[in-house]
Parts: C-alpha cells; structure tokens; sequence
C-alpha cells in the first residue's frame, strides 16, 4: 500500500519515494524560542509527528532534524524590525541564552507532554554561524548577492526559478524598489550590527559584524545535517510563500540541485474568526488549558483525527467533544487481557487511510468501527489499537495503578463524603504528584497517569 503525500512543490499527490531504500530524512522548521509555542504552533508540530510515525509505521526510519531559531527572526518578514529575540532579552533584562534556553526547555516539555516524538536532533541555529557563512561565500562566489548599508542580500532576479512553491507576488511587485534592497522578494543573508544597538549575539563575518538571516539557518543546517538533496521538508502553511521559497533560492542557487523532493505543509489552528498568532495575541497555550483542567491528551486528540490540510477551529467545546471518544478509548484498556492478535483487516484499512496523505479523520473511522465491532473480542481490539496507537500516539494501554495511589484515592472520597473539600483537593494533588491525576466523572473517578 503505497503511502502518498500531496507535495507543495508538484501541487499533486505523489507516491512518496525515499532517497535511500528503508531512511527518510526529514527536515522540519523549528520554534523561534522567544515566547512560549501557542497551541496554533502545535497543531503544526502534531502533524508532523503524525507524519514521522506514518513514515515508521510504514517500516522506514526516519533521520529527523527541527532547527531551533535562537537568532536572526525579525519582527518583520521585511527583513526589517528587531531581532525576536534580542527584543524579548532587552525587555525582561535577560540574557539571549536565558531566554532561549527558557523558551525552548518550555518548548521541549509541551511537546513531551503532548506526546511529540523529539526530532534527532535539535539543531540551534547559533551553533551553525560558520555553515552560514560558507553558504553566503557560496552565493556571493556565483554572483547572487549584493551589499546594502545594513546587510548582504540574495538577489532574487538572479535566480530564475525563484518562487517555485508559489504565492509569491511576481510581475509589478516584485520590481519594486525598497528603500534598501533592490527587490521586495530580495532577502538579508546576512545584517550588519547597528553600531549603537548592542546586540548580545553577533558575530565577524568577511562583511563586517553581524548575525545571519533567518531564512539561512534552515538551508545550512538542513545541508549540514541530512545533505542535499534530502526527503521531506515540512513546516507550517504560512512558511510557504517567503520563509520555504528563500530556503529553496539560497541553497538550490548554492548546490545546484533541489534542496528537498517533497514539501509539506500543515493548515493554521484558528480561533474565533482570525488565525491563532504570537503577534495577534490571540493564543492559548498547552499550560493554560492545563491550568483549566483540560487533559492535555485531548487536545492531542483533537488534531490528530483531523486533516492536516485543512484549517482546524480551537474551541473549548471541541476540546471537550474530543474528552469523550478519548476517554472511551481509555476506558477499552481498564482490563487486562492476553495473548490478542492485530486484526489483519483493520489494520489494512488503517494503513490504507493513514496512506492517502494522512488522512487520519478516515483513520478514525476505521478505529471506531473497530471499538463498535461486536466480531472482534476485547483481546484483539486492545492488540489493534496498540497498534494503531504507534501512529495516533494517544498513550492506550494497560497500566496498573499503584496501591498507594488507590488508597489516597479512597480517603479523598471519604473526605468528599464528610465534604472536607479542602482535604478532598490536597488529596487529589498529592495522587498528581505522586503521578497520577484523578478525574471525576459521572461514573466515578479516573485515574490518569501524567507525562
Ligand atoms: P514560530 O515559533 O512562530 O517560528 O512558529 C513555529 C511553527 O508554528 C511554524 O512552523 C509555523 O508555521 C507554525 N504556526 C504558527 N502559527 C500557527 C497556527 N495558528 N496554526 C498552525 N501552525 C502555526
Ligand atoms: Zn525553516
């Protein structure tokens, strides 16, 4: 069962073909680590964990980098604005390294707690300043640069296949002058330090003392990581038009040859009418649903059943709607059984589904057919969830709980029923710290293990 991704650069549903026979290497953009991820920057992360455990479910394994920007993103996709990052410094008097050490262990714990495979390597874009600049030697070498006052340019007129992927404004637009650069789709390779502006992280270059582009570190570090060409290359829908484009012109105008063979992008997470943003302001994050009490594993429900080509609305009423299949699902493992077997039928529709460009709402079909089947005995449902559970990552499973846990639980329902709520709550989040959240439903209390 082939397994096909619709690729951004053909816009077609392609049979995927690796590069080598049983690896995939798989390059996905990272988080600018200067705030904390809202839930719309998970969303992407999710489906491209679905993505890498199709790809494994599929027998391959998968070599997966993510960048993580810790310089060089400008508030601007102008190449205008302050460093996101020196400006988050600047303001909370910190250090760069405090804060984007800060944001990414935040980064790193909301993905733990959703699941998230961690990519192979995290590759901080700091750590690459001397590939950086070999690759703008590259490009000034065969002539695709040009000097400004405030920095070396790609010039985009040089290379003729610029804005392979599309939604670039081309004919009118793209001739028009800049007060600096000579093209609105002309891009920073490199920016000059202002004198005055006391930059935390800069560094000498053969043009004066700077930092790189943000567009660069993905192209130098996915080169130095995986080569060139490698797999699949994978980020958010609103990377597309200028941030993928510019990966594309900087290191095809470099190596001569594609830097990627399959470009997939995941739909934006919307609330309200609008999309969820960092500079709107109008988030969440994984912490403040958390805090309100919302399992953070529905959430993951939540986008995984969805299509990660389509626009998915945030609401707290969709968030308790996905509670329910969940804990329906969790509920199929609160028994024990032996010796079941994958049923050979289910899992080839599954696969089927998951297949035809991860289309997990299908998939879901197929798992809830499989719970509602009255054919398939407990045993067997249980071994094919399991094994669905490789690609829905929703951790099912048997898992005992521990005495100690039971028994704080049986005093927390005797405080209850005295309505010594206070005792009933320290109760409750001695059992969280122990390792196990207790939930109340109508049938009773649940036990939850947290990640
Ligand atoms: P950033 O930290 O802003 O560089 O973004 C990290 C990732 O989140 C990128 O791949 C973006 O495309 C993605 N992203 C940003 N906002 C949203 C959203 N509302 N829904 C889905 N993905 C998003
Ligand atoms: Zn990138």
């Amino acid at each position: 069962m082939a397994l096909k991704l619709y690729n951004s650069l053909s816009k077609k549903l392609e049979v995927f073909k690796p590069i080598k026979k049983t690896q995939v290497s798989l390059y996905a953009c990272g988080p600018t680590v200067y705030q904390t991820a809202h839930i719309g920057n998970l969303r992407t992360y999710l489906f491209e964990d679905i993505l890498k455990r199709v790809l494994e479910f599929n027998g391959y394994k998968v070599k997966h980098v993510m960048n993580v920007t810790d310089v060089g993103h400008l508030t601007s996709d102008a190449d205008t604005g302050l460093d996101k990052v020196e400006e988050a410094a600047r303001k909370q008097e910190k250090t760069a390294k405090e804060i984007t050490k800060y944001y990414a262990d935040l980064f790193k714990k909301d993905l733990k707690t959703l699941n998230i495979k961690f990519p192979d390597k995290f590759a901080w874009a700091t750590k690459y300043i001397k590939q950086q600049i070999k690759l703008i030697q590259q490009l000034e070498k065969k002539g695709y640069t040009y000097a400004t006052a405030d920095g070396i340019y790609f010039d985009t007129a040089k290379f003729k296949d610029y804005g392979k992927l599309g939604k670039v404004s081309t004919g009118k637009s793209r001739i028009v002058h800049c007060v600096e650069k000579h093209r609105e789709s002309d891009f920073a390779l490199w920016k000059f330090s202002i004198p005055d502006e006391k930059r935390q992280q800069e560094w000498k270059s053969p043009w004066g003392v700077g930092y790189p582009g943000w567009h660069l570190e993905c192209s130098a570090i996915a080169t130095a990581e995986l080569g060139q060409p490698f797999d699949i290359h994978a980020g958010g829908e609103d990377l597309l038009a200028i941030h993928h484009n510019n990966e594309i012109a900087q290191s095809e105008a470099a190596h001569d040859k594609p830097l990627a063979n399959y470009w997939l992008h995941g739909a934006f997470m919307l609330m309200g009418k609008g999309k969820m943003s960092k500079s709107k302001g109008n988030f969440i994050t994984l912490n403040n649903l958390e805090k309100e009490g919302f399992d953070p594993m529905a959430f993951r429900y939540l986008v995984v059943s969805s299509y990660y080509r389509s626009k998915l609305n945030f609401s707290e009423k969709a968030l308790n709607n996905a509670l329910k299949p969940l804990v329906k699902l969790r509920s199929l493992f609160s028994t024990k059984t032996k010796g079941g077997r994958v049923v050979k039928s289910y899992q080839d529709k599954f696969l089927k589904a998951v297949n035809q460009d991860l289309n997990m709402p299908k998939a879901m079909v197929i798992v809830w057919d499989l719970v509602k089947s009255s054919k398939v005995g407990l045993a067997d449902k249980q071994a094919t969830l399991l094994n669905f559970d490789k690609v829905l990552g929703l951790n099912l499973g048997y898992e005992k709980i521990p005495k100690e846990i039971l028994d704080i639980a049986a005093k927390r329902k005797k405080a209850k029923e005295n309505k010594d709520y206070k005792k009933a709550d320290k109760l409750r989040a001695l059992s969280a710290s122990g390792g196990w959240i207790i939930e109340d439903t109508k049938e009773g209390p649940r036990f939850r293990k947290k990640i």
